[in-house]
């Protein structure tokens, strides 16, 4: 799949346009995009045989979509729409009922409903007609909502030294609502229980979706990410003159104590650009940062302190339908927090083995938090998702068989926003003139999502653009 070209013969000019970007993910598709529109010349080196990073998604053996994670479309998001809008792809989004479902061991439910009413009273129904949460608990957590509401970002980072169960506690918040509602929407949100995450970013989510009514607004694309998102743009670039190569890992940045003068590559090539742009995990960019770059700035020492979260995906076809629910569902109890029926969601994933698969199930779950799970056998880890999953739907999963399942071990996934570290999230413009950065680290308020990569790709690209004297 390594597309043959390269840049051209090394030159270290400045003033030319050439931008090396590492890394095939959305954010440094983004940042591709935005540069080529502008008309820099841009080469992209993804270390994998496919783009699209945690994103990605690829066809097994049989030919059936094999996904890296279950990934909602938000209604907050606008940056990776605009985008999706350039490459013709957006109206492949199916939005789905505004609400969420609750699934609870020995199948008992909640859901939360918004109404049709102005932000933030959107809300303020289904707070208190949910029928699972005590009056006291519900007017405990209304009583939250004004900091949460009014605080603004000021009040998320102030929140940002403790976790988020220390916080809970703290407002006097029950156990029960920390461990039923809290604990799933944590765990979904960056895999993390609450009492590992910040409080900043679940205050920071929360605040955004009472902030506009339709930021909660959940949508999944109607195929394969591969289909409508990753592949269009991959085949824009190229058709725009992007030099996009597969299979190609960057093994070091070379800084000459001012710039960078060029990146080492896996095969013993060093390509060499006028700017370079990082658009990588945050675990892999530690490893190509010299160590001369971060004994010269305290900028890229703080980036050592971040790290990935590990993460599981499964997905399990089933021989009958479990579920009528076509949208995400969320569960507090056993090891499948978020999940959702890919065959009810995503329509072109009703199929298994090339035949039709509707009116049975296909579960994509996120198993988290995965420190322990990640490292039992495929059997084992289909046990136990195959157990949530019966006591989740004691009925309609009694006597369900698997009939193909399919398991993504991601050891270091999204970077763990713990506490203390919003104030060292990097920004996208570097302390060297030459050198940029992007992935959901990074500083955004999308945190590492769809939208915060497209977002610090953008920003990493503007900024490059800046300093080579585009008027923007
Ligand atoms: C299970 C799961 C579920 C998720 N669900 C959602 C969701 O519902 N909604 C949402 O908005 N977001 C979701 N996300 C988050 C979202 O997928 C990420 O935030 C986003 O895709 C990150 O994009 P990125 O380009 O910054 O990083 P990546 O996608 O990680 O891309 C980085 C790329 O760099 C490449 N690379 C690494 N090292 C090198 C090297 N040395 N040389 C060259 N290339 C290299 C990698 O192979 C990769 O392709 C989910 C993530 C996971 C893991």
């Amino acid at each position: 799949m390594t597309d043959a070209t390269t840049l051209d013969a090394p030159s270290v000019t400045t003033g030319g346009n050439k931008v090396l970007i590492l890394g095939g993910g959305l954010a440094g598709l983004a940042a591709a995009k935005r540069l080529v529109d502008n008309g820099f010349q841009v080469q992209l080196v993804e270390k994998r045989d496919i783009f699209g990073g945690k994103v990605s998604a690829w066809k097994d053996a049989e030919g059936d979509w094999v996904e890296t994670g279950l990934h909602c479309f938000f209604g907050a998001y606008s940056e990776l729409y605009d985008l999706m809008r350039e490459i013709g792809t957006y109206d492949c989004i199916l939005w789905k009922k505004h609400e969420l479902n609750y699934t609870l061991s020995k199948g008992e439910r909640f859901a939360f409903r918004t109404w049709d009413l102005p932000s933030p009273f959107h809300l303020t129904p289904a707070l208190f007609a949910n029928g699972y949460f005590s009056l006291p608990e519900m007017l405990a957590f209304a009583k939250v909502l004004i900091p949460i509401l009014f605080g603004g970002e000021r009040y998320y980072e102030a929140q940002d030294g403790m976790t988020y169960k220390e916080w809970h506690e703290r407002q006097g918040l029950s156990e029960r609502m920390m461990k039923k509602m809290f604990l799933p929407m944590s765990l979904a949100l960056k895999f993390l229980p609450p009492a590992e995450i910040s409080a900043n970013i679940v205050l920071a989510v929360t605040g955004e979706f009472l902030r506009r009514p339709d930021a909660s607004m959940m949508g999944f694309l109607k195929g394969s990410p591969e289909d409508y998102l990753i592949g269009p743009l991959v085949n824009y670039l190229r058709k725009k003159g992007a030099t996009i190569q597969s299979g190609r890992k960057a093994l070091s940045l070379i800084y000459d104590g001012n710039r960078i003068a060029g990146a080492k590559m896996d095969d013993g090539e060093t390509l060499v650009a006028d700017y370079y742009l990082t658009a990588l995990p945050v675990h892999n960019l530690k490893k190509v940062l010299p160590e001369n770059l971060k004994r010269a700035h305290q900028f890229f020492r703080d980036i050592d302190e971040f790290v990935g979260v590990p993460v599981v995906t499964v997905q399990v076809w089933y021989d009958r339908q479990i579920t009528t629910i076509d949208n995400i569902l969320f569960s507090p109890d056993g090891v499948i927090p978020f999940y959702a029926d890919l065959a009810l969601t995503t329509p072109e994933y009703a199929v298994l083995r090339g035949a039709s698969h509707q009116g049975k199930t296909r579960f994509q779950v996120g198993v988290a938090p995965a420190k322990e799970v990640i490292k039992l056998s495929d059997e084992e880890i289909v046990a136990r998702v195959d157990a949530s999953v019966k006591d989740l739907f004691p009925e309609t999963a009694k006597d369900a068989k698997i009939l193909k399942h399919a398991i993504v071990r991601i050891p270091q996934s999204v970077y763990a926003p713990y506490p203390g570290l919003e104030s060292k999230r990097p920004t996208q413009k570097t302390p060297v003139d030459n050198l940029f950065i992007a992935g959901g680290y990074t500083k955004n308020r999308f945190y590492d999502s769809m939208e915060g990569a497209v977002s610090t790709g953008n920003s990493a690209a503007r900024e490059l653009m800046i300093r080579h004297g585009v008027k923007i």
